[in-house]
């Protein structure tokens, strides 16, 4: 059959297709301009593929109907809750660490309404955002003095840029790290503009090899945390103290980006990081880190340490650039309140890296449960024991045990079955091994179990597919 070669006049005319569109009830909240808009570029796509020869739907119905569902995109969040599968408990992409319930109260009551964010209550004058934090951080870490910024590259732009300007800054050759892609501790340092002075060798770097390239140009030395990677074998990198003293010998500060803030450790779990505290206490003058890794709050970077050091970072001009919203802020200030009144015990970040096996497999047993009934549709559903990550770049060496549920159906290939999980209302984000979907229940909040029972059971009866 030969085929009819469509041309531009087969479009229907743009007058035509907006007077069907506006007359839809399901637009009526969208302005005239967004769907007129829209429609011209919908129309404009076509014209684009008919100069292709490409075969293309130019009805009416199907034009407006093409139009109707880039509207209904449009008109829905396209950031939402997502169920995370994947064990993995700061998964950077699925947004770090889920709040506990302080944080979510003080960050609702900060947003709703008007808040006390640069107000002074006891004077009645205008009072600064960054002191809301500050007794609280110094109580938990012995420093003596705090400020908090966006996110933890900002509190190292902002020491580097505040103590190091047009001077030198010695780093390990072992520690140029680069976490996520986008932060590199060589990038960093050059946009602040200090020099990197890079000492030692990949696996080995001695305090000598510091002592050797101290001169009067030097501002500060820096460690960097290795927080996604360990060298590891004939390895050598000088104790703090001894770096401490080294420093401050020659009246120079040592900081370092710690990466994770871990506040306090908690009973029996299986891992060790420094705390902010020990970390501080070998002699570091400056510890810098996040508050979405283990800490477990909202996005943010807090510098604490010495005050003579973060008095230099409050009149920074920089500092308004890479300030803190109040709804971040609220999200710190409600964690650091749950470690200071229960060692943090119910901060979510935590208590899912501190899940033990026996909780974690009765978990999956659970979900297995509800997946049961989905066995007569030929899937099959298995209770499975797997191996998760901290994620977020930190504990890049430990393997925590965990729990899960492998499901093969008869009907869709492991890569289909994740794709349409995914694509799920409340996108339901999981992994694949060996050709079977894994659904890891470390991360689950207890409502997620029946998200994930509505999809499956929906994608076995064939309404999802
Ligand atoms: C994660 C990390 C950063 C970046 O922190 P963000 O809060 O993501 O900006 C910087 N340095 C180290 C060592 C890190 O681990």
């Amino acid at each position: 059959m030969k085929r009819y070669k469509l041309t531009m006049r087969d479009i229907p005319a743009i007058e035509r297709l907006s007077g069907m569109l506006l007359n839809q009830p399901e637009l009526a909240g969208f302005s005239r301009e967004v769907v007129v808009e829209r429609l011209r570029t919908v129309v404009s796509d076509v014209r684009t593929q008919i100069r292709q020869e490409q075969d293309v739907d130019v009805s009416a119905e199907g034009l407006a109907a093409k139009v109707k569902e880039q509207l209904g995109t449009l008109g829905s969040s396209s950031l939402r809750k997502a169920v995370n599968a994947t064990g993995v408990v700061l998964h950077t992409n699925l947004g770090r660490a889920p709040l506990g319930k302080r944080a979510i109260q003080l960050v609702n009551e900060v947003m709703e309404g008007y808040s006390t964010l640069e107000y002074n209550v006891a004077t009645g004058e205008r009072g600064s955002r960054y002191e809301h934090v500050v007794d609280k951080l110094c109580t938990l870490t012995g420093a003596q003095d705090a400020i908090i910024v966006n996110n933890n590259a900002a509190a190292v732009l902002l020491v580097l840029s505040a103590l190091a300007k047009e001077r030198e800054v010695i780093v390990s050759r072992g520690q140029l790290v680069e976490i996520g892609g986008s932060f590199r501790i060589p990038d960093v340092l050059a946009q602040s503009g200090a020099r990197l002075v890079e000492v030692g060798a990949t696996n080995k770097t001695h305090l000598k090899d510091f002592e050797r390239a101290i001169t009067e140009r030097t501002a500060l030395i820096l460690k960097v945390h290795t927080s996604n990677y360990r060298i590891v074998g004939f390895t050598a990198q000088p104790e703090d103290k001894a770096l401490a003293a080294l420093a401050h010998q020659h009246g120079i500060p040592l900081v370092e980006d710690l990466g994770s803030g871990v506040l306090c450790r908690l009973q029996g779990n299986g891992w060790q990081e420094p705390t902010v505290r020990e970390c501080l206490a070998a002699g570091m003058d400056l510890v810098t880190f996040s508050g979405d890794k283990l800490l477990g709050a909202g996005q943010a970077g807090i510098i604490a340490g010495k005050r003579q050091y973060i008095e230099k970072m409050k009149s920074h001009p920089l500092l308004r650039a890479l300030r803190i919203d109040k709804l971040s802020l609220a999200a710190v200030e409600g964690t650091l309140l749950d470690y200071l009144l229960e060692a943090g015990k119910n901060v979510p970040v935590q208590r899912m890296l501190n899940r033990q096996p026996e909780e974690l497999k009765e978990l999956a047993h659970q979900l297995a449960g509800r997946l049961q009934p989905l066995t007569a549709c030929g899937w099959r559903v298995d209770v499975v024991s797997l191996v998760s990550q901290a994620g977020g770049g930190t504990l890049p060496e430990i393997d925590f045990t965990s729990f899960g549920v492998s499901i093969v159906t008869p009907h869709h290939s492991a890569a289909m079955l994740e794709s349409v999980l995914r694509k799920n209302e409340v996108p339901i984000i999981v992994r694949i091994q060996c050709g079977k979907i894994l659904l890891d229940v470390r991360c689950l909040a207890p409502e997620d179990m029946a998200i994930i029972e509505t999809a499956c059971t929906r994608i076995a009866k064939g309404v999802l597919s």
